[in-house]
């Protein structure tokens, strides 16, 4: 059996007639950017995210910019991450001038370690840039009271963890002075097509990226500040919107087929060999119920690169997120970093792999993906 890493088709299916409906919408509307499609997503996010105000943008990665725009980060300063993303929170990072200061993970969340923080603060640092990798949310008390303690802004990339609860269930976004999200499709909730929103509780911010998100003009053609286009397309906001009324349904798919495949993976003996180690939902005890929304369900396995061709020969979807931590990318080398700087973000580089965890996946998928990764142990 063949099974993806993802399956958009299966996904849209069930609510082609309600997507088709929003198309001759916008189209009867003639309205294609902005408008009331995208301020009805932004009310609608602003409630989901528990934030005040939600502005829709063209992309995740152009919240991430128009983000540290709006807090006026630049040339000389510093602005603290993890190496162990998507490229984009770092690139946005050194696309406003600024220099991304990387801090090692913690190799059980993958999220940024808090304890390695404080050591990384310099009278240049402006700004920590956590990320809510895979769908698990940072460790957000800590992390806020560092910054608050060293007056520094708070820039949350949430682009795969819409949703996501800590042990309070306070959401991802909502910690910072802006979450940012991404709706590129193969997130928890995507579009078909580009964008991504940022959210804030401050309504001097959200007023200011209202306005940046169209070139900083205001009024228009009268320009104090220089913005972007940044802006979502009217399309893309009707789209999320169907999405976003079944996106609670997709959490729990999704995290009732991450209970399925620790329980499959259990059984295959593999974990007390020491050849794999599950993923760890660490508040998943606290009662909140988007502990984790699984954007990716992450093993650390052993053989990694072995597994992945043997799963894809297999027609088992599975990909590896990241294959290159951002320390050492070329494009960083003017950084100084080296091998051996993050030693926890280059191990998981190194040995961690992701199977297809998407809704629509059905039980016997799993087994067949669970048996594929036993096949290829037995026969080493
Ligand atoms: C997807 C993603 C982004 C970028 O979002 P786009 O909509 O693709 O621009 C940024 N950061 C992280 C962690 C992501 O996963």
């Amino acid at each position: 059996m063949k099974v993806p890493l993802l399956d958009l088709k299966a996904h849209h299916e069930p609510i082609k007639a309600e997507i088709f409906k929003v198309f001759e919408e916008v189209f009867e509307s003639q309205y294609f950017i902005l408008g009331p499609q995208v301020s009805d997503l932004e009310t609608q996010i602003a409630a989901y995210c528990q934030s005040d105000f939600a502005i829709g943008v063209s992309s995740g990665t152009d919240a991430l910019l128009i983000a540290l725009m709006a807090l006026d980060i630049g040339h000389g300063d510093e602005v603290i991450t993890t190496p162990y993303t998507f490229f984009a929170t770092a690139g946005t990072i050194a696309r406003v001038g600024a220099k991304p200061v990387f801090v090692d993970i913690d190799p059980v969340t993958y999220n940024i370690d808090p304890e390695k923080i404080e050591a990384a603060i310099t009278p240049a640092t402006k700004a920590i840039m956590p990320v809510h990798l895979y769908g698990q949310v940072a460790d957000m008390t800590r992390i806020r009271a560092i910054a608050d303690k060293h007056g520094l802004k708070m820039i949350e990339d949430a682009a795969q963890a819409i949703g996501a609860e800590n042990a309070e269930g306070k959401r991802a976004g909502s910690y910072g002075d802006i979450g940012c999200f991404s709706f590129f499709p193969s997130k928890n909730l995507g579009a078909m097509g580009d964008g991504g929103i940022v959210v804030t509780n401050q309504p001097a911010l959200a007023d200011k990226l209202e306005k940046m998100r169209v070139h900083g003009g205001h009024p228009k053609y009268y320009h104090k500040m220089i913005g972007g286009n940044f802006r979502l397309d009217a399309m893309q906001a009707g789209v999320v919107k169907v999405k976003l009324k079944y996106l609670n349904r997709y959490t729990q798919q999704r995290q009732q087929n991450a209970a399925c495949y620790i329980d499959l993976i259990r059984k295959s003996g593999l974990i007390e060999k020491g050849i794999i180690a599950l993923p760890k939902a660490v508040y998943a005890d606290s009662g909140a119920a988007h502990y984790h929304i699984y954007n990716q369900f992450v093993l650390r396995v052993k053989d990694r690169n072995a597994l992945r061709d043997f799963l894809l020969k297999e027609g088992i979807g599975c990909e590896i997120y990241y294959p290159v931590p951002i320390h050492l990318q070329e494009c960083f080398t003017y950084l100084g970093y080296k091998t051996g700087d993050f030693p926890e973000s280059e191990k998981a580089a190194n040995e961690t792999l992701a199977l297809p965890i998407y809704p629509e996946l059905t039980e016997e998928m799993q087994s067949c993906v669970v048996d594929a990764v036993g096949t290829f142990y037995q026969s080493k």
